[in-house]
């Protein structure tokens, strides 16, 4: 639990971020070209720092130095308890300064500091734990053939692991990727988003102060240009994205073009949430689903950004959702008051406005619109927008608007409402509310989607697997499943004289 306080995130907020270089092979660096991009802070639109601007001759020497440190085996020959221990040393590292972290995460991106510090941060802080006690704890399995025959499946490492990131919720989502790429014996490069990349350039430094060895975990800045070279790059054995639909696809044509690479795509979602008028208790229901769906501005995969409530009580609940969204206090990110900051960058601002303009161009209504809610003057502030009148046709039903924007629907029956949920390419999340257990089990297992909550079901754990069906991606984040991803399985059959 980091503790927050308010006089302290003041003092943090004024500190200049700890490091603004890429980390290759053992050093802190800048890009070959010598180019570098300014961080802007959404909270006031200005520029705080300066990162490099890697391309792909960055993106070699990680590779190389990813490869070196691969070969020689300098951190898959380490026994695991050693790896446990030095990946131990590094959280601890990283929890001394995890509100330092959260602070710098929030200037970053605009993710309210309370939020940054439990879901970011502090989550991050969890699954990397997770995943070092984890370390020694893996065993591998032997069949059963003849009685002088050893049949062993062995769990390899894939070799070099590139890790391409949004910029929702970095340090978490790195954290996955990380957690179970390094236990099982890979070499790690992770390119962060443009917008979200000081967080991580901070905790692959800890790293090297830990003892990972140089080589192993690297972080590379930089935009689409590097996360493509990384993608189409033949000595890269695996990627493993978060983020668009768009650049997910451009990874697997890239990975088809050059080494068939592994990949694991997590793409998003437009996940449904569906109130049915036996919930345990609506007010509730009513609160969850304001906070799922506004926070972090909406700029989160699996935010409920489609309401299906039944027609009986549909009025009452909309009544109830709205004003607890009216309700929400959009400021500063890193004053503990706020729920709500700004959005991540002024393109993000301007393509959430065009889709609201578009969304009432197609017939949609606006029971809220939150251009108009009383926001700070300068920085990407908006408020939660409802739309009612939605077409399910449109592209506000259909496609990730990835911010504030919620659209609400009636229905009769539940039927109606799983297959109206389903009703998209995406598949990662889903909700329901209701206090019947034979209908909620029959749409739990109707409804396509990786993640299905049920009557407020939990935040996001390490203890769970999560990732989509259809085109919200493939592979699983977390958990034991994710180590799949990153290992090979090895058969070695030992066959003996006795
Ligand atoms: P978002 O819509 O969440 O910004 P993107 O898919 O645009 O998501 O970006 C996610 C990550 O993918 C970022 O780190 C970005 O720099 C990277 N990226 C963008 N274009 C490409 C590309 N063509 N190949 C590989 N990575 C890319």
């Amino acid at each position: 639990m980091i503790e927050l306080q308010q006089g302290e995130i003041a003092r943090l907020r004024e500190l200049p971020p700890p490091t603004v270089r890429a980390i290759i092979g053992g050093s802190l660096c800048a890009a070959v070209s010598g180019r570098t991009r300014q961080v802007v802070s959404p909270i006031d639109g200005a520029a705080f720092a300066e990162i490099p601007e890697c391309g792909p001759e960055d993106i070699d020497r990680a590779v190389s130095a990813a490869r070196k440190s691969f070969e020689d085996r300098r951190w898959r020959r380490m026994t695991p308890k050693e790896r446990k221990r030095i990946l131990l040393r590094w959280v601890a590292l990283i929890e001394a300064e995890a509100l330092r972290l959260a602070v710098l995460e929030t200037r970053d991106m605009g993710m309210p500091v309370r939020m940054a510090a439990e879901l970011d941060i502090g989550f991050a802080i969890d699954t990397l734990r997770w995943y070092a006690e984890a370390c020694d704890k893996l065993y591998d399995e032997l069949a059963a053939l003849e009685d002088n025959v050893t049949a062993m499946i062995m769990r390899e490492p894939l070799g070099v692991v590139g890790a391409i990131l949004p910029w929702n919720a970095p340090a978490m989502v790195g954290s996955w990727k990380i957690g179970p790429a390094l236990i099982t014996g890979n070499s790690v490069i992770v390119k962060p988003a443009e917008d979200a990349s000081l967080v991580l350039l901070r905790i692959g430094e800890l790293a090297l102060q830990a003892g990972v060895p140089e080589g192993v975990l690297q972080i590379v800045t930089g935009a689409g240009v590097a996360g493509a070279a990384l993608a189409a790059h033949r000595d890269v054995d695996c990627i493993a994205f978060t983020g668009s639909g768009e650049v997910g696809r451009s990874i697997m044509a890239a990975s088809a073009a050059s080494n068939l690479k592994r990949v694991s795509l997590e793409l998003g979602g437009k996940s449904a949430n569906i109130v049915m008028a036996d919930a345990p208790d609506l007010s509730a229901a009513a609160e969850v689903s304001v906070r799922f769906m506004f926070g972090n501005q909406g700029q989160v995969c699996e935010a409920p950004t489609r309401l299906f409530v039944e027609r009986k009580i549909r009025d009452r609940f909309v009544a109830e959702v709205t004003a607890k969204a009216k309700a929400l206090r959009i400021g500063d990110p890193l004053d503990l008051s706020s729920d709500l900051g700004p959005v991540v960058s002024a393109t993000q601002f301007a393509m959430i406005n065009e889709r609201i303009v578009r969304a009432e161009r197609d017939g949609a209504r606006l029971i809220l619109d939150g251009r108009h809610a009383p926001v700070p003057t300068k920085g990407f502030y908006m408020g939660p927008t409802i739309a009612d009148n939605v077409d399910p046709q449109s592209s506000l039903a259909q496609e990730e608007v990835f911010g504030p924007v919620l659209s609400v629907f009636a229905f009769e029956t539940l039927d109606e409402a799983i297959e109206a949920a389903n009703a998209t390419r995406y598949g990662l999340g889903a909700s329901i509310w209701s206090r019947d257990i034979d209908a909620v089990m029959y749409a739990a297992k109707r409804l396509v989607a990786g993640n299905i909550n049920v009557n407020g079901g939990a935040g996001p754990v390490v203890e769970l697997p999560y990732g989509g069906f259809k085109e919200s991606g493939f592979g699983r984040d977390r958990s034991f499943h994710a180590i799949e991803k990153y290992a090979e399985t090895k058969n070695v059959i030992l066959r003996t004289a006795r």
